[in-house]
């Protein structure tokens, strides 16, 4: 069973996320305040945090530098806007997902499932991925441009790994997003552009004389090596 600490200051939205959560089969933890929470975060062994960005008591991000201190626990940040979620994705904070409020707590339930399978699912390709000079290893999550490594996020690595995996496709958002979160949410397509060019940075920033991704007008994105 997965312990699941909920750190969420709106008390009924607390006990809907717990009531779900119990439901389809997880052990719920709540906490009510930032300082709550990470109390619970020293004492149990948790599986994932829920975690509300806006807290009484302290900013959810500094919660989560803290634990990412410490260990690589997923976390799931909960947010009031779209726009709040797309400024945590350009920070990169390591969160794994972000779910913006409000929320149906069923979606919850899909996301905290996807999250968990995505992490403990062992790496179906155990060949490693090459396009151009950028090169990648899906079992030891490794991946490197031009010999020097290339620092992605969760979200990132898989990203890339779809599109190079399949070099002549191109992958429409939403096929991109389900493969990184395994659900679908409304709106959250915009995600893709920003992981695509926080990507695409660190890419040029390694080997910037190549383009790696296209974006495919009216589609999405594909795999590409071009020089410029
Ligand atoms: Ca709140």
């Amino acid at each position: 069973m997965h312990k699941i600490l909920i750190v969420e200051d709106e008390e009924n939205l607390n006990k809907i996320l717990q009531d779900y959560l119990l439901h389809y089969g997880f052990e719920p933890v709540s906490a009510y305040t930032g300082s709550e929470g990470l109390h619970i975060w020293r004492q149990e062994n948790l599986d994932m945090i829920l975690l509300d960005l806006n807290l009484p008591d302290m900013d959810g991000l500094d919660l989560l530098r803290e634990v990412r201190k410490k260990d690589q626990l997923p976390v799931i940040m909960i947010s009031a806007r779209i726009d709040e979620v797309e400024r945590l994705i350009g920070l990169e904070l390591g969160a794994d997902d972000y779910i913006p409020k409000p929320f149906s707590p069923r979606e919850v339930v899909a996301r905290v499932k996807a999250v968990l399978r995505r992490l403990n699912r062992p790496a179906t390709r155990t060949d490693r991925l090459y396009l151009g000079q950028l090169q990648i290893d899906p079992r030891g999550h490794t991946a490197s441009v031009a010999g020097k490594t290339l620092d992605l996020t969760p979200s990132e690595f898989h990203l890339l790994g779809q599109l190079i995996s399949e070099p002549d496709r191109a992958f429409t958002r939403v096929e991109l997003l389900e493969s990184t979160q395994g659900s679908r949410f409304e709106g959250y397509e915009r995600t893709i552009d920003i992981h695509i060019k926080n990507i695409r940075q660190k890419l040029r920033a390694l080997d910037p004389d190549t383009v790696y991704i296209r974006t495919v007008f009216g589609v999405g994105y594909r795999a590409g090596f071009a020089k410029k």
